[in-house]
Parts: C-alpha cells; structure tokens; sequence
C-alpha cells in the first residue's frame, strides 16, 4: 500500500485481517499527522501488533509490474532514512491522496473560478458567485468527505428555497474504519498549541467502560478538549470500539457551542436509572444546572448516580452549589455510560475550582 492516509489504513487494516501480509509506505515522517498525537500513538501501536508493517518516511519513486500470468509482480523502489530501498509485492494498492475532478469541466467564460488544486472556489454558503450556480462536495474546500457533501447539498437546497442553510466545516467529524476505530471532531491538542489557544483535557479509557470491556473491546480512550476558560469544547477524539458511532456527541456539543459541562449533560445515554421507566432516556443533570429536566428526581433510593438529582441528599460534600459537581467527576465519570462523556467529566479535574461555569466569552 502506497499511503498511510485514512484510506490506505483502512484498506491495508482490512486486507491485514483478511489475512494478507500488508506493507504501508507513507512519505511522511510522522503517523496520522492529522489526528490528535496521542489517539496517533495508539493507532500506531495497536495496528503494528494487528500485523501492518507501516514505513514511515518513506518516498516512493517508482513501481514496475514484472512477470507474466500468475506470475506477476510488482517491483517497488523507494527511498527512506537508510538510502533506496526495494520491495517486490503481488499487488500494490496506492491511496495517495485525491483531487478535484474538475478538468475540463467548465467552458471558457462561465466566471466560475478554480484555485490552485483544481477545486471550485465557493463562499461559506457553497456559491460561486455567478449567479444559479453552486458547487458541493469533494470539489470545493473542506474535507472529502461524503457526510460533508451531503450537508452542503442540503444546505443548498435549502438556500435556494429561501430557507437559512449553513454547513459548519469546524463540527464536520473525520472517522477510520480501522479496527479500532478511530474519530474526531474539532482541534487537536497540536493545532490548539500552535494557535496558542489555551485548553485542558480530559481523558477516559475504555477499559473502564463496562460495555467496552463486556464486548472485550477494552482498548481506546475519549479524550475531550476544552477552553481553559471559558470550558467550551474544542474537540473530542476518540479511538476504540464502535467510536464512529460517538462522535456525534462531540458534534452535537460543539455545534451548539457547549461547554465540557454541556457535553454529558446534552448528551442521551441509554442507560436508564434503576426503577425508572426504561423506555425514558437518563438525563444527564448536575446539582448545580438549573436545566429543566423532564426526568423528575429518581424514586429509587438504591440510586447511587452522583448525577442523578435525587443524589445531592446523600452527598457527603458541600451543599448543592456552583461547584459541587466537581466533587466527585472521577464517580461521575464511572457513572457515565459514554467514553465521552466520562471524558467530559475528567475535564473539571480541581474540585475546588471556583469559576462559574457555562461562561461563554466567544
Ligand atoms: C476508497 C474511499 C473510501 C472512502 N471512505 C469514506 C468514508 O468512509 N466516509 C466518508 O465520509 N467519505 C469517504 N470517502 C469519500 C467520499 O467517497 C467522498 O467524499 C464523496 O463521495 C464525495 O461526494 P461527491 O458527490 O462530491 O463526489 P463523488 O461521489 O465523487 O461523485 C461525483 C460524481 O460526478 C461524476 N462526474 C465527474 N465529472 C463529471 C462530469 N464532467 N460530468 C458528469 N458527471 C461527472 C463522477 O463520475 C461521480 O459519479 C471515501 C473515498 C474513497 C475513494
């Protein structure tokens, strides 16, 4: 495989558990760049032991089919730290990247710009600037991705019936289909430091997660990056089991401009409290929000949900106030039945911290 891109890890990951010997050549020096470094640490580790042989900073120049029949061979000739290098392979798969298909595509004289990589130049709302004619998907800015093509089609759609349409690239989540699975939504820990955007993080393994480990799937962690000051989430990066399916909690959150606080509390996880009616979804409540919740206090005195708003009575702490939720984050944590949310939670680390909370200076 030529490429440790998303695709090509996730083809190679595929093929490797088929059964195939898989090599990755990745010109880059680094794993994942565009992933979290610590979510790209594990990756890293847990595909090397699945049985992928990544190459890293090495550059491929050239690759010639050999052999006739079944016979056929792929010559590879590549460079790394060491000097040239070969590989002879049965077969070569390359995902190196794509680009807009935008050759040709356009007559002389349509006003319609293309930059520099081909893609056709369109403002936030997909539109070209002349008039009737939009462009979404792969060939406009922002990440190929089939999800995001979807989004700005119907905002189109939207837009030209007159309706408000907006598609925020800043909440469109990235997943690969490896095993284990890994996703993201917002900034890296990187990308904050080189903005000098002040953060803290919270992360939650899933070893700690019941169903995680029911499914023994117990390797992976939700890490939930947060504002220093104002709390606001910045970005959720998860790798582990079934984490395409998690994501939307941080994109949920952040699309809503919410707070690490905000992100177990708006999140539906699907355990209900005992004795309460299974067919209503637990919500998620500190003792100091001042959210309405449909739920009402539990009955249950057996519930031992530090969340749960029957719990502030049996509360050992301080009475219910700004604050007391952070009491106890690392109980709220294993009370959480979301990676993210338990991450959300391991944010507020200092039980004392005195800031109000859902201050949202941007
Ligand atoms: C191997 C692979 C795996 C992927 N996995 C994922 C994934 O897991 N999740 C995800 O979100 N995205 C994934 N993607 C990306 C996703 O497929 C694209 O982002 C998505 O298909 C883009 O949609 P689109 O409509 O913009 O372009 P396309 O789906 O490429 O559709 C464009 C269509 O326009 C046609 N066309 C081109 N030029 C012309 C012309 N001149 N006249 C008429 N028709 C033309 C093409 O034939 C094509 O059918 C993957 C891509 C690849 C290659």
């Amino acid at each position: 495989m030529i490429g440790a891109g998303v695709i090509g890890l996730e083809l190679g990951s595929v093929w490797r558990r088929l059964g195939a010997e898989v090599t990755i050549l990745e010109a880059l020096p680094d794993f994942l760049p565009a992933a979290d470094a610590e979510v790209a640490k594990l990756a890293a580790r847990e595909l090397k032991k699945e049985g992928l042989d990544i190459r890293l900073g090495a550059k491929v120049s050239k690759a010639e089919v050999t052999g006739k029949g079944k016979k056929k061979e792929v010559a590879i000739a590549y460079t790394d730290a060491s000097g040239e290098q070969s590989l002879v392979v049965d077969k070569l798969l390359v995902a190196v990247g794509r680009r807009a298909a935008s050759k040709g595509l356009l007559a002389d004289g349509t006003g319609v710009q293309l930059n520099e990589r081909g893609q056709v130049v369109v403002d936030d709302h997909c539109h070209t600037g002349v008039d009737g004619v939009w462009a979404v998907g792969d060939c406009v800015r922002g990440p190929m991705l089939a999800h995001k093509g979807f989004e700005e089609g119907i905002a189109v759609a939207e837009l030209i019936a007159g309706l408000p349409g907006h598609v925020n690239l800043d909440t469109i989540p990235y997943v690969i289909y490896t095993a284990p699975e890994i996703a993201w939504v917002g900034k890296t820990e990187q990308q904050l430091k080189a903005e000098g955007i002040p953060y803290k993080t919270g992360s939650f393994p899933f070893a700690a997660v019941g169903r995680a480990v029911a499914m023994a799937e117990p390797v992976g962690f939700a890490k939930v990056i947060a504002h220093a000051e104002t709390d606001r989430v910045l970005g959720l990066h998860l790798i582990g089991p079934n984490v395409s399916e998690l994501v939307h909690e941080g994109v949920l959150t952040m699309e809503f401009s919410g707070s690490a606080d905000d992100l177990p509390a708006s999140a539906t996880p699907t355990r209900p409290c005992p004795k309460r009616s299974t067919t209503r979804p637990w919500r998620w409540t500190s003792a100091r929000s001042t959210r309405p919740t449909d739920d009402g206090p539990c009955a249950a005195d057996s519930c031992r949900r530090a969340a749960c708003p029957a719990a502030p009575r049996r509360w050992h702490g301080p009475p219910p106030g700004p604050g007391t939720a952070r009491a106890f984050p690392f109980r709220e944590a294993l009370n959480a039945t979301s990676a993210p949310m338990a991450a959300a939670v391991a944010v507020r680390r200092h039980p004392r911290d005195p800031r109000p909370a859902h201050v949202h200076h941007d």
